[in-house]
This record gives structure tokens, sequence and C-alpha cells, in this order.
């Protein structure tokens, strides 16, 4: 997909399984279940999507997956059943990892951070070696001393590799980061959440992480029992529809196992976000 003078590509890198009452959070199940199935084990499956933004002078990833190394109990658990994908989408684009010269995250959950370092001879090494991997500073401090309930969620051997090879740069607040690739908090999802927008010539995208992981889940309402703080989630979804429907952006979605792609319409004074054709 083209924006401006950025191609950006959604890429696969696995899928995983969450339990569906967990992840639909306030959303009855008899709403849910009409979209999406469960398995026995009342998990349903998502994409794992991370976003490659080329402009022919930077290649940039806004996250990195679950990565190649998480624990067998884990994988089970979640689901896992690929091996990792994002290596082989950059190769299909004719990348390799020491090319990747931006890393951004929305946040570091192990979904979103765990393709950041892969183990060799039973070492941690960064994945991206050659790239700057720029990190909310309160996002940051949050997954390397997590509270009590976020403990789950983040994984220092996704993280401290990157410390020791000095490929940390942290920030904080909203940020132009290059040209045409901002980053704005949101919250709600975890403490220092944030989605990024690339925009150039008159387009707009959106990579939404975890504040809208699908489509299905666009109404501020539909809040996720994941959410640490749901009211945020819920005020900054209303505000993003309303400048996403105005502004006719595009909307990238993390989790969706059906579309990458989203716009918003209104349809008998209602919004909604409908699915934009584009590889799933
Ligand atoms: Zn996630």
């Amino acid at each position: 997909m083209r924006i401006g003078r950025f191609d950006i590509f959604p890429l696969v890198d696995n899928h995983f399984r969450l339990d569906g009452g967990m992840f639909f959070g306030v959303v009855p199940r008899v709403m849910w279940e009409k979209v999406f199935a469960a398995d026995p084990r009342h998990r349903v499956e998502f994409a794992v999507r991370v976003l490659l933004i080329r402009d022919g002078r930077h290649n940039i990833l806004v996250d990195t997956g679950i990565g190649g190394k998480l624990d067998p109990k884990l994988a089970e658990r979640y689901g896992v059943s690929r091996p990792p994908g994002l290596l082989p989408a950059l190769k299909a684009h004719g990348l390799t990892p020491e090319e990747i010269d931006l890393v951004l995250f929305t946040h570091l959950h192990f979904d979103h951070a765990g393709g950041n370092t892969w183990r060799e001879d039973g070492r941690l090494r960064p994945t991206f070696p050659r790239a700057r991997h720029l990190v909310q500073k309160g996002e940051w401090g949050q997954a390397l001393e997590p509270d009590a309930r976020s403990r789950a969620g983040y994984f220092p051997e996704d993280l401290e590799p990157l410390e020791e090879a000095g490929l940390v740069e942290l920030y904080e607040g909203e940020a132009e980061l290059l040209p045409g690739i901002q980053t704005f908090p949101t919250g709600g999802h975890t403490r220092h959440h944030q989605c990024v927008k690339i925009t150039s010539e008159g387009q707009t995208a959106l990579y939404l992480g975890d504040i809208m992981p699908t489509a299905f889940q666009a109404p501020p309402a539909y809040t996720s029992a994941i959410d640490l703080y749901p009211v945020e989630v819920m005020e900054a979804k209303a505000g993003i529809l309303e400048q996403a429907c105005r502004e006719s952006w595009l909307l990238i979605f993390d989790h969706d196992p059906f579309t990458p792609f989203g716009a918003v319409e209104v349809r008998e004074g209602k919004t909604a976000v409908e699915p934009v054709p584009g590889e799933p």
C-alpha cells in the first residue's frame, strides 16, 4: 500500500490464541462469536502483524512480533504453532535484518517486542543489529520493572540485549521521528502505549497497536480485559475515529485475523470501520 512517498507493508510474524473472553473484555460472547470462532479451549486465533515502512532511503519496522524464542510452554498456551514469519517476510522484500534502520514500538509486550532478539549458541543477540530502537521512556521503564499486573506481558530477554548493544534510544511524548513518521501517546492499553502515524502528500495511515487491535473493536466501548486503563482506551479510540473519518485515514490493525486495513465511514449517522482490501 502506498502513502505518498512511503510504501507500507503489514507483515504477519505469526498467529497466536487468546481466551476470547479475556481479549474481548466487556463485549458479550454472543456478539463476538458471530465473527470469531473459539477453539475447544475457548481461545480465538489472532494475527501478530508488524509494519514495514520504506521510503527508498529508510527501512523502518513498527513492532517486531513474537519472534522465535518463546518458551515452549508459553507457545503451547498461546497456540503459537508456526515458525516466526518476520525475517522470511523481510527477505521476500529483499531485506536482510542488517538493512533495518529504525525500529519503533507501540508498546513492549512480548507479542510486539519478542522479535527484537534471537538466541544463538545459548546467547541472546539483537535481531536488527544496525537499527536504532526508539522507545517511549515510560514504556521502557514499565517493561523492565513491571507492576504486578503487567509482569506476564514483558520479558527482559526481549529488551536487555538491545540495551547492552547500545541500540536503545529513549524519548518522551509525541514526536516526529522522521519527516512524515510520528508517534503519539494514547495510554489505555498500557500507561505509555502509542500509535504510529505515517503522513505524506495528503495521505495518512495509522498503525493502531493494541488501542484497536481488530476492526471489530472499533466501537469505543469495546475495551479488552487486558487493557490497563479502559476509559483511556475509549477516549483514544473516539478521538482517532473522529479524525480518521474527517481526514480519510487508512487504519492498520495489528491483531485482526481477517484484514490488516480499515477505513472509517459514516453510515446512518453512525461511524463504522470497513475493511479495505489488502493481503491478510
Ligand atoms: Zn498485542
